[in-house]
């Protein structure tokens, strides 16, 4: 064998959690360190290593990534009561991922892997669907109020200046409920400049879809301001790479979603994003199938997969027992990094050995050698299940 494949800029590594981090470690062990000198800024974001550091790992981890520009994260675990527990913290950590999606202040891409084998129940969706969902605001912070009886609410805007702007929202003969939400012309206007990046990026045409003709200021807003940043900044560049910005009612995009071939990116509001995107994934086959990049609008990325540690096949494991845990979507996390900083470094070899890894991984699938989790759902007569290793070794031999 030649030389490895060597890098210029580091990649910033997230290590993290359970199974996923078992999975870590074979993926860089045996898929790409015998080919690569692989270059990483290495950061635990274990829950233990968060622990020991009141979290600051995961901040330092997003403060590199701005740095060096792209990044790679392991699933960690987001603590709740019983992982209080099971760990003994000394609080409720945070989301790693909110922590970094705030920090870079990012749009979250999710797109399913596909591989012949494994349907779309929608028929005609022959190339992958993304989706682009804006992670900020909306009923996500929204303010609530359960109307006890009769009487009104209003929405009331006092100015820095004491100005007033009031606005009834009903007159209530009798009780009901009502909601404030809010959202920012400045986190609109990133996720705007995110997903035409990423369109030009991946050179997919981008759909975007709110409801302004019953939302007249609110989404209307969203419309707006994609469409002045797309005519002041983005027309040419899209006009050149051969592709289109498209605006349509969610109804109208639902629909032509479902009849569509795929091959382009649907950026939504953060509600329509939560839904579509678990609809997108199911149809399309399988959570552990589906890859995940958090896009910042000054083009950071960072890649992950968009399933969780699966702690249940981890327990397993520790028992001793053997566990076959889809490993493919943290394969192409490492990637779509890998490829990222290939292209941004100037480095043809390193975009072509991500090309091949990916090529290796799909082949070993279609070859009928997979995990049981896609067992259970493939066409193909007889797949030969593997274990969480021997499918990683199963990719080597192939690669
Ligand atoms: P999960 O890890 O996504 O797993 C849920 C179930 O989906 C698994 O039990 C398994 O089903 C199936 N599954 C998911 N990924 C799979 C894979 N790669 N291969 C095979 N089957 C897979 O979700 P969870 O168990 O609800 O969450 C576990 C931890 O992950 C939680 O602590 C949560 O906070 C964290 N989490 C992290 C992220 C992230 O870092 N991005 C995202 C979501 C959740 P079967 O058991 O039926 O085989
Ligand atoms: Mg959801």
């Amino acid at each position: 064998m030649t030389d490895k494949i060597q890098m210029r800029t580091p990649l910033v590594e997230m290590d993290g959690d359970e199974m996923t981090r078992i999975i870590w470690q074979l993926i860089k062990e045996k898929l790409i360190c015998p080919f690569v000198d692989l270059k990483t800024e290495y950061y635990d974001l274990g829950l233990t290593k968060r622990e020991e550091t009141n979290d600051q790992v995961t901040i330092d981890s997003a403060e590199a990534t701005k740095r060096l520009g792209v990044a790679v994260k392991c699933a960690t675990i987001t603590p709740n009561a019983a992982r209080v527990e099971e760990y003994n913290l000394k609080q409720m950590w945070k989301s790693p991922n909110g922590t970094i999606r705030a920090m870079l202040d990012g749009t979250v891409f999710r797109a399913p892997i596909l591989v012949k084998g494994i349907q779309p129940v929608v028929r005609n969706w022959e190339a992958p669907i993304t989706i682009a969902r804006h992670a900020y605001g909306d009923i996500y912070k929204n303010t609530e109020i359960r109307v006890p009886g009769a009487g009104k609410v209003e929405l009331v805007y006092t100015g820095a200046d004491g100005t007033e702007i009031r606005e009834l929202v009903h007159e209530f003969d009798g009780p009901g409920i009502a909601q404030g939400v809010h959202n920012l012309d400045a986190s609109i206007s990133s996720f705007a400049r995110s997903c035409f990046k990423f369109a030009l990026d991946t050179k997919q045409d981008l759909w975007f879809s709110t409801k302004d003709t019953i939302s007249k200021k609110y989404d209307h807003r969203f419309k707006d301001i994609f469409a002045e940043i797309y005519e002041a900044e983005y027309a040419q560049a899209f006009e050149e790479a051969g592709i289109e910005y498209f605006y349509t009612l969610i109804d109208d995009a639902v629909a032509r979603v479902m009849k569509a071939r795929g091959g382009f990116i649907w950026a939504v509001k953060n509600y329509d994003g939560d839904v579509m995107s678990d609809m997108i994934s199911s149809a399309f086959g399988s959570l552990a199938m589906m890859t995940s990049v958090l896009v910042s609008p000054t083009g950071v990325y960072e890649y992950e997969a968009a399933h969780g540690t699966v702690q249940r096949h981890y327990y397993k494991h520790l028992k001793g027992e053997e566990t076959s845990t889809n490993s493919v979507a943290t394969i192409f996390a490492w990637t779509g990094a890998l490829r990222k900083r290939g292209e941004l470094d100037e480095l043809p070899e390193l975009v072509e050995f991500a090309g091949r890894l990916e090529k290796a991984t799909i082949g070993t699938i279609e070859a009928g050698e997979m995990t049981g989790d896609l067992a259970r759902i493939t066409t193909l007569e007889n797949p030969r299940i593997l274990t969480t290793e021997a499918f990683i070794d199963a990719v080597a031999s192939r690669l």
